[in-house]
């Protein structure tokens, strides 16, 4: 008799680590994708936008901000946000980027470095995604090292004034409010900046052979005044935007799986239902092979990101687990990608199938939010103590 297929998770019935309480989150997650990412992905991708209306189909299912508490976000735990992004990234790594940077960049940084007048007019707006928020810290000449930072922001009698210029900034171009990192004579220091001031301008990036569906801008701040509660009080060094990056990037442990695990479905779909010399191409060994391979990775991709989601629910995560996490299933995310093209044949190079569009996609996950050269080095340096970063 022959044996029933099974999912390429459900192997290790890896489900059977999750409460009903996750599983109802991850549904209900994996719903929204297929309502209403799934039938507009491609013409989203080859258009190079992500409609800003989707703030408020996310906001009303609480995907944004949706592990902080209080101020109208959901309050969810780490692995719920974590199930969450792998949902939204098997949709597309577009889709995650969007939900990361609202929630876990822009709403953060407001959530643990903002006044408590700034969290009750910024937060419960962001939550139901009625603001668009976006986070700038890279310039054009900083990126790994954003410490080198050029913008600047200086008093001037009770107000603030920025200078300076941000580039591949997510959401820039339709965002509301931009959490700018500047330097200023105390250190670095994060400004919300509403993108109606003047001097403020978002240029949209265009050209990207990647995360095309995402919107991803350079920000001019050209004299911009600000109040003198516009500064986040609570940080005056690059701690304030680091902490934000690691709740970004616990997001991706997670979401790069969920683009893996879409290659990997629709992969085996295709290797049973496609004849070659007159037998299914998933009837050849080197082609189970792949699937074997490919299947390894992602349980083991899972694991070590629930590893990290328990951890973070403890209150034990440490910015070098995350580190090993995100170059991990970084990393792994775009070989399964990459490979399950190859299954694809020719027609893994269209916008029919998601392959692709997904390994493209992950091209700008490798490098953003840490690239996987610098999350190498500090694992290096977690493992002798000495820095090779400089
Ligand atoms: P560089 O820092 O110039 O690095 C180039 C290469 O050199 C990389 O391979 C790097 O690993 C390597 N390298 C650098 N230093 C070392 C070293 N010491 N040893 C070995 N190798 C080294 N930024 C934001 O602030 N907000 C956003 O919303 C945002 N969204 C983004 C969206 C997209 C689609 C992309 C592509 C980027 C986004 N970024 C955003 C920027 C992103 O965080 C940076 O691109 C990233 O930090 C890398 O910086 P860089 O591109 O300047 O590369």
């Amino acid at each position: 008799m022959t044996p029933v297929p099974v999912g390429p998770l459900e192997l290790l019935d890896i489900d059977h680590l999750l409460s009903d309480e996750e599983r109802a989150v991850q549904h209900s997650a994996r719903r929204l994708v297929d309502d209403t990412i799934r039938p507009n992905i491609a013409q989203w991708y080859e258009a190079c936008t992500f409609p800003a209306e989707m703030a408020l189909t996310f906001g009303k299912l609480g995907l944004l901000g949706m592990h902080l508490q209080g101020y109208g976000c959901a309050g969810m735990s780490a692995v719920d946000y974590g199930l969450a992004c792998m949902e939204l990234e098997a949709g597309d790594s577009g889709a995650r980027s969007f939900a990361s940077v609202q929630g876990s960049l822009a709403m953060f940084a407001i959530h643990r470095w903002g006044s408590e007048e700034q969290k009750q007019q910024w937060l419960p707006r962001m939550a139901r995604g009625e603001f668009i928020g976006c986070f700038g810290l890279t310039e054009p000449d900083f990126g790994s090292d954003p410490a080198g930072m050029r913008t600047r922001a200086r008093r001037d009698g009770q107000d603030w004034v920025l200078d300076g210029t941000k580039m591949w900034i997510t959401n820039g171009s339709i965002a509301d409010i931009a959490v700018v990192w500047a330097r200023t004579d105390a250190g670095i220091q994060g400004f919300l900046v509403p993108t109606d001031t003047a001097g403020f301008t978002a240029n949209k990036i265009t050209g990207k052979l990647s995360l095309r569906a995402s919107v991803t801008s350079e920000l001019v701040l050209d004299g911009v005044r600000l109040p003198a509660d516009a500064v986040l009080p609570g940080v005056q060094s690059l701690r304030g935007p680091l902490s934000c990056l690691d709740e970004a990037r616990f997001g991706i442990v997670f979401g790069t799986l969920g683009a893996a695990r879409d290659c990997l479905e629709i992969a085996l779909d295709y290797s049973r239902s496609r004849e070659v010399f007159k037998r299914p191409i998933g009837g050849y060994q080197l082609t189970q092979q792949k699937l074997a391979d490919m299947t390894l990775e992602l349980q083991k991709g899972f694991l070590l990101a629930l590893h990290l989601g328990r951890l973070k629910d403890a209150g034990r995560l440490e910015p070098r687990q995350i580190s090993l996490g995100k170059l991990n299933n970084a990393r792994e995310a775009i070989a399964i990608a990459r490979q399950c093209r190859t299954i694809l044949g020719a027609n893994g190079i269209t916008l029919e199938y998601s392959v692709l569009r997904h390994a493209n996609n992950l091209e700008s996950v490798l490098t953003y939010e840490g690239t996987s050269e610098m999350h190498t080095l500090v694992i290096g340096q977690a493992l002798t103590g000495l820095s090779a970063f400089s």
